[in-house]
């Protein structure tokens, strides 16, 4: 166990830039490699990305071992999981994070079982026990009524996969320095078993909420005729539609459109709710908003402690109007 030293970040692409999740990662791994005394390295695996290595070092890395090999070009669990494997046996860091997107969701497990070590998946938060050298993955358990505080004592490394937006990128500091490890590892055709043949985007509106720098959420005070403006709205400002849980629950929006505890993590630079009382299970997915305006018959809703601006008044009035206003500033 004494031999696994620093903290590994998986740097998970999107179409040969650095997906930013990958940033999001590196803060967080930052922030636990700092207070271990630890160094924090990236596993860089593609094809002609050793470009995105000194970004890596900008948001936080010390070091990037680059793995290129042409079988990387494209994610696929087979090739990734094997040169993953090989970098993380050579290296023996003491924790990776990955991204709790599909293919961190994919590759961690993978990368886990063939290690013979633990992972957290889903975590939310990381916190660290300095005393007995562990990382403390927090996540929402049990439907979401308990925070459960995960870890692995056992074995090595700490595996983790955690939540888009749960964590803030540090700002870019081009001033870094750090080493660029060229990694060997052999990879050939019949390692490989399934084959990109085309990409096909998947269509989540004009823009996805987890990536969206205005959203528009709604919440049971907006009866199911205004939902249509809430949308209108979001279109207008360039922003998704974000949503409570009981819309969702009720089939009014999509699950893709829910804020929170078990919905997505939002970090907006406005969010607008509109007839949503504040409850801690939504707040937790939008309350590092830059400016957060709430709307709310109700002067004592818990929202209008975190709101920027808040407006007391009614949905079915001050929703048209504003809509109507700023289709009228459009249009001068
Ligand atoms: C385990 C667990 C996990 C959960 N996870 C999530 C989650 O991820 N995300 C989530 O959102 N919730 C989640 N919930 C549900 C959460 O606890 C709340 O019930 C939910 O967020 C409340 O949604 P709401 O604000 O839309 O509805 P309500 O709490 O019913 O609030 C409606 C608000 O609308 C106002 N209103 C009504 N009519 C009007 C009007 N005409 N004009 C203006 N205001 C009006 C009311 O004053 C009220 O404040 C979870 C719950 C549990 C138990």
């Amino acid at each position: 166990m004494s031999e696994y030293k620093g903290i590994m970040v998986h740097a998970e692409l999107r179409e040969k830039e650095l997906a930013p999740v990958t940033l999001e990662l590196l803060a967080g791994g930052r922030k636990v490699a700092d207070q271990l005394g630890d160094e924090l390295s990236a596993a860089l695996l593609g094809h002609g990305v050793k470009n995105l290595a000194k970004e890596l070092i900008a948001y936080g890395a010390d070091k990037v071992y680059l793995v290129d090999h042409p079988l990387l070009a494209d994610y696929t669990t087979d090739a990734y999981a094997k040169a993953l494997y090989a970098v993380l046996s050579k290296h023996k860091p003491e924790a990776v994070l990955f991204g709790a997107t599909p293919i961190g969701k994919d590759l961690a497990p993978r990368v886990a079982a063939r290690l013979r070590t633990g992972l957290s998946s889903d975590c939310t938060e990381l916190e660290v026990d300095v005393q007995n050298r562990l990382v403390v993955g927090v996540k929402p358990a049990i439907g979401g009524n308990v925070m459960a505080r995960i870890v692995c004592p056992r074995h090595k490394p700490q595996m983790f996969t955690i939540r888009p937006k749960a964590l803030k990128p540090l700002p870019r500091d081009d001033s870094r320095t750090g080493e660029v490890v060229e990694e060997e590892v052999e990879l050939s055709l019949s390692d490989v078993r399934v084959r990109r043949i085309s990409f096909v985007k998947e269509v989540v509106g004009e823009v996805r909420l987890e990536d969206a720098e205005v959203v528009v959420a709604a919440g049971r005070g907006v009866g199911k005729d205004y939902l249509k403006l809430v949308e209108e709205l979001a279109n207008l400002l360039g922003g998704a539609v974000g949503s409570t849980r009981p819309l969702v629950d009720d089939g009014l929006l999509p699950p893709t459109t829910q804020i929170g505890q078990t919905g997505k993590i939002t970090r907006p630079k406005l969010y607008i709710g509109f007839g949503i009382s504040g409850a801690v299970q939504h707040t937790v997915g939008m309350q590092d908003s830059e400016v957060i305006v709430a709307v709310n018959k109700d002067p004592e809703a818990p929202i209008f402690d975190l709101a920027t601006l808040g407006i007391v008044g009614d949905v079915r009035e001050i929703l048209p109007a504003l809509v109507s206003r700023i289709k009228e500033i459009k249009g001068s």
